[in-house]
């Protein structure tokens, strides 16, 4: 995927009623404001930076005065600290308001509803990345999330209403798959594979179902992706000749190497999002190959271990405010991951800020008996380069535990048990016990994704 690469607009008649005409319908009956707001967003976008500055300005000093006149909670923390929204003249008087967290969110749940909301959707977000999080979305969120996803799909050159495989196993979200929803997903030419299911003769399975939709896009964990991948490349099944243009993934760190693999694989780009149901659509790769943050809906900034705001350019703990959270405000929301602004400008021309080096979830990382924190691929370097192992998990137990789970055609010999064991040691500590066991496969989470390495061990 160059940054030079000119993306056809060969669209459909179908996707064009589709997304003209029968998905505006459908916000319309769901009162959602996501076709205009997406129109705004796509004349935005190309705004300088010191005009989307203002605009996330403006837009924060109402949500500001519309929690102080309306969310209980943030009424009695301004009188607390004795802060004036109306005070607001620059994005750096944000700092005088503390960090949100998800304690904060459990404590204050209900004080934190604004009390003019018309409908709020509760949504929690499953235990697979860290703690659990119940939490409420108005309309004017949906809307706005909707749009700013919206717009990102549009600018690789697909649109809503182009025929998409969506790869996802997120029980939950499944468990709404009614008719209605089913039927929505026909009009839309949306089909779900579910990712929670993935042994051998399904991922067979899933590639022929690929190959009879024809997508021309596919969207999913970059783990789940990759492995379907990899399964057509061990069986011999092409799947560059289908026409699909652009692969789209998100809620999972993304690897090179699952890149190149979807990339090679589905003949594609791919195109990599950033964000959760919590924080909302906070950032999206445009072709040129950077991730753009939604600023016109999200504002950004980036803490050290303390909460202080860092210098442009520093790598920290990103923290967000959502502008269209009124009815249930985010602002100054800490998303536990870790990424860094640049001022630089984009190739594409967009003027939306950019987010870099954004990694993982806190549980990426493993900690060492000696108290070091590391990024899990400090582990999975050691393992993905061996020939004889097919799949791998690793399980960090406790400070002194960790198992390493290993599919492998044959068994494993001992030399090279020794030798993981030993590099293992040699990152993790002399004194830890690595247990390595031979499985059949790897389960996947309950969730759908495939996580190479979990740790039960908690930074200090
Ligand atoms: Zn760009």
């Amino acid at each position: 995927m160059g940054s030079h690469t000119t993306l056809t607009r060969k669209k459909g008649v179908y996707t064009s009623l589709v997304s003209g005409l029968l998905f505006p319908i459908h916000e319309y009956l769901k009162r959602h404001g996501s076709v205009s707001a997406r129109k705004q967003l796509e004349k935005t976008q190309w705004w300088s930076r010191a005009q989307i500055e203002q605009l996330q300005l403006d837009r924060l000093q109402r949500l500001l005065s519309h929690a102080q006149a309306h969310v209980p909670y943030y009424r009695t923390l301004f009188a607390e600290i004795d802060f004036k929204p109306t005070a607001i003249k620059a994005m750096a008087d944000l700092q005088k308001l503390p960090l949100l967290d998800k304690a904060k969110i459990r404590n204050h749940i209900d004080a934190l509803k604004s009390e003019n909301a018309y409908k709020l959707a509760r949504f929690n977000t499953g235990g697979s990345s860290g703690e659990p999080l119940i939490f409420y979305i108005g309309n004017e969120r949906v809307s706005h999330d909707v749009a700013a996803k919206w717009r990102a799909t549009r600018w690789w050159g697909v649109d809503i209403g182009d025929p998409e495989i969506v790869v996802w196993g997120s029980p939950i979200e499944l468990g709404t798959q009614d008719s209605l929803r089913a039927l929505r997903d026909r009009l839309f030419r949306s089909k779900l594979l579910p990712a929670f299911e993935m042994s051998e003769q399904k991922l067979t399975l899933f590639l022929q179902e690929i190959r009879s939709h024809r997508p021309r896009m596919l969207f999913g964990y970059p783990s789940a992706l990759s492995h379907i991948a990899h399964h057509a490349d061990k069986v011999g099944m092409r799947m560059d000749d289908l026409g699909i243009q652009v692969a789209f993934v998100t809620s999972e760190r993304l690897y090179d190497e699952q890149r190149q693999q979807i990339s090679k694989t589905f003949g594609c780009a791919v195109a990599n999002g950033y964000g959760g149901r919590d924080a909302g659509f906070i950032a999206h790769e445009c072709p040129a190959g950077n991730m753009h943050i939604t600023a016109e809906d999200i504002i950004v900034e980036i803490v050290d271990r303390d909460g202080a705001v860092l210098p442009m350019g520093e790598s920290g703990e990103i923290v967000i405010t959502h502008l269209a959270s009124g009815d249930f405000p985010f602002i100054r929301y800490r998303t536990g991951d870790i990424g860094r602004l640049d001022n630089e400008s984009c190739e594409c021309g967009r003027g939306l800020p950019l987010l870099k080096e954004i990694q993982g979830r806190t549980t990426d990382f493993v900690v060492a008996q000696d108290g070091t924190v590391m990024h899990g691929l400090a582990l999975i370097y050691i393992l993905r380069n061996l020939p004889q192992i097919s799949a791998f998990k690793i399980l960090q137990e406790s400070l002194d535990l960790t198992r390493v789970w290993i599919v492998s055609e044959n068994t494993l010999d001992s030399t090279i048990s020794e030798m993981i064991k030993h590099e293992f040691q040699a990152r993790l500590g002399k004194a830890v016990n690595i247990v390595i066991e031979q499985v059949a496969d790897i389960p996947v989470e309950r969730s759908g994704k495939f996580r190479y390495v979990v740790s039960k061990v908690t930074p200090s």
